[in-house]
């Protein structure tokens, strides 16, 4: 929308402007009553004055006082919001180094996010297992390594540079997430799932962040904006899957690209918490500007990993599923991650028979398994890369 242009809405109020910051990493989002016309400024250094991002919201009024806050970590000094002339909220980042700037918007309620910095830890964990993904090169014309003497070389029990896992259990709170025939709710087998599987990947030696571990509202830039500071090396959003047709049964696992097919589509609407006819064209857009696309091979291939191993693990323990395969979707949770991301739909809940295995600490229980098998060996890949460095 055009800057003064409110879609016959009116002027928007800007309620809250909230942060989230680690050492190399901010993030920082403004909410809006509904969407009006905003743009960016980008504004060079002037004297003390350091380079700073400015957002112009135009009509718009701010709710209640101006707003100056200090920001922790290296990336952004200080976020000023304040009204500039009458119909304008100006929000203004000063950004004392040269880190880069991204920015996408979420519905629902409407916010901007703007996320500035870069892990370059995790940059180099993601292009290792990138390249653990392909084939090995051929041997060069060079010396061969004399036998015996190579170096310190990753047995299959170490972990490598992925250390830290994100394990984001679906919905919650007011949020219920989709409802089963008999009332089973998505957002406690989330939960379930992902408390054994924290504990599952602690027994494997991995350190496990939680976006959340008890039954509460989490606002999806909240997710990622808790793996992103918490500097997780990958992320997985466990879901349960809902569909009109009771029959559809089946377990999948998507990774993040611009929703292709309808029903992909239709289910990115419905896990974003948006009516299918909300087009992702405007994301998809914003999507071209992000990280996401450095690590897709990555989180393909993770992805391939968490739905061959679940697939497996409940057949040869609990009984047959149907392998929906692995997908690309437009899942709001998974945009700005800044690491391998999956989200994994464990089960129809929508379908008898799996809304009632969903609901089983047996099913529970295989699921986490064979994600934690999914995890363990993408982390083994990834070590072999390294010590080959
Ligand atoms: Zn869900």
């Amino acid at each position: 929308m055009p800057l003064g242009e409110s879609g016959g809405e009116g002027t928007a109020t800007v309620s809250e402007v909230r942060t989230w910051s680690s050492g190399d990493y901010t993030r920082v989002a403004i909410y809006l009553s509904h969407w009006v016309g905003w743009h960016k400024l980008e504004l060079a250094p002037e004297g003390d004055r350091p380079r700073r991002l400015a957002l112009d919201l135009r009509p718009a009024q701010l709710d209640g006082k101006a707003v100056e806050r200090a920001v922790a970590g290296d990336q952004v000094d200080r976020v000023r919001a304040a009204q500039n002339g009458p119909n304008t909220v100006r929000v203004v980042l000063d950004l004392p180094g040269d880190d880069k700037v991204q920015l996408f918007t979420l519905d629902d309620p409407p916010r901007l996010i703007v996320d500035v910095g870069t892990h370059a830890a995790i940059h180099q964990a993601i292009a290792g297992a990138t390249r653990a993904a392909e084939p090995a090169p051929a041997p060069g014309p060079g010396p061969a390594a004399p036998a015996g003497k190579a170096g310190p070389s990753a047995g299959e029990g170490e972990l490598g540079p992925i250390r830290r896992i994100v394990v984001d259990a679906g919905h919650g709170g007011h949020d219920p997430g989709a409802i089963g025939p008999t009332r089973v709710r998505e957002k406690d087998v989330t939960l379930a799932i992902a408390r054994r599987l924290a504990r599952k990947l602690e027994a494997e030696g991995f350190q496990v962040v939680l976006t959340r571990r008890d039954d509460r509202f989490l606002a999806l830039e909240e997710r990622t904006a808790l793996a992103n500071t918490a500097r997780g090396d990958l992320f997985v959003s466990v879901h349960a899957n809902a569909h009109p047709r009771r029959v559809r049964a089946g377990v999948e696992t998507y990774f993040l690209n611009v929703a292709d097919d309808r029903y992909a589509a239709r289910l990115a609407a419905r896990e974003n918490g948006l009516d299918a006819e909300d087009g992702p064209s405007e994301v998809a857009r914003i999507l071209s500007d992000l990280d996401a696309k450095a690590s897709a091979d990555s989180s393909r291939r993770l992805a391939q990993l968490v739905q061959r191993e679940v697939c497996a693990g409940v057949r040869s323990r609990v009984g047959d599923v149907k392998d929906l395969g692995v997908k690309s979707a437009l899942f709001y949770v998974l945009l700005g991650a800044r690491m391998p991301a999956v989200l994994v739909e464990t089960g129809f809940i929508s379908n008898r028979a799996e809304e009632r295995r969903l609901g089983s600490a047996r099913y529970q229980d295989e699921v986490a398994s064979g994600i934690t098998r999914a995890v363990t060996q993408f982390a083994r890949g990834d070590a072999r890369v390294a010590a080959a460095r």
